[in-house]
């Protein structure tokens, strides 16, 4: 792993910081307010690394050589909380996206076959970001998970679908998610 990757993780995972002070601070990039920190995103991305991880590393002492065994244990927690529910209530609700979502060879698979668009609304957001947002996409596993059978393995052409941030959000607004389609049927009303 590269110091810069280690500093970013560590930032995010540990120090709790946010995706725009780290593009600032650590990445030494412009974060305007608004889509600001998406570089930091696509780093953490590319680690599995997503919202509900923020500060879940905060109590560890991390080095280049234990933090991602950490994040998988940290991982293997969640997917134990996420297994009993989609969600987290709260204050401010916390969707936990299960292992298959953060499958990294499963969501380059969806990626290409259905492209980096959201499959419910059509956003796109390289179109409405720019550059720093190429080939952004959040993978949604249509299946619930509670009806899973042991040893199922994805199918990322059938299980998977690209979602914006929007859509996921209201897919999972109820459990088992909303399918593509109800939310198609939202948007059209
Ligand atoms: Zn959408
Ligand atoms: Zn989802």
């Amino acid at each position: 792993m590269n110091k810069i990757d280690f500093d970013v993780l560590k930032a995010y995972l540990v120090d709790k910081e946010s995706h725009r002070y780290i593009q600032e601070n650590i990445l030494h990039i412009d974060a305007p307010k608004r889509g600001g920190g998406f570089k930091t995103m696509e780093i953490l991305h590319s680690y599995g690394v997503k919202k509900e991880h923020k500060g879940v590393l905060a109590k560890y002492n991390v080095n280049e050589d234990n933090i991602i065994s950490l994040l998988n244990e940290s991982n293997q927690n969640l997917d134990e909380i996420n297994s009993n529910d989609n969600y987290i209530e709260g204050a401010t609700q916390v969707r936990l996206v299960n292992s298959y979502e953060r499958n990294p060879e499963a969501r380059k698979k969806c990626i290409s076959i259905f492209g980096a668009i959201c499959q419910a609304c059509g956003f796109n957001f390289n179109k409405v970001y720019g550059q720093a947002a190429k080939g952004y996409i959040e993978v949604h596993h249509i299946i619930p998970i509670s009806t899973l059978k042991k040893g199922y393995t994805v199918n990322p052409e059938k299980d998977l679908v690209p979602l914006c941030s929007n859509c996921h959000s209201v897919a999972h607004k109820k459990n088992p998610p909303y399918s593509v389609a109800e939310i198609k049927a939202m948007i059209a009303s």
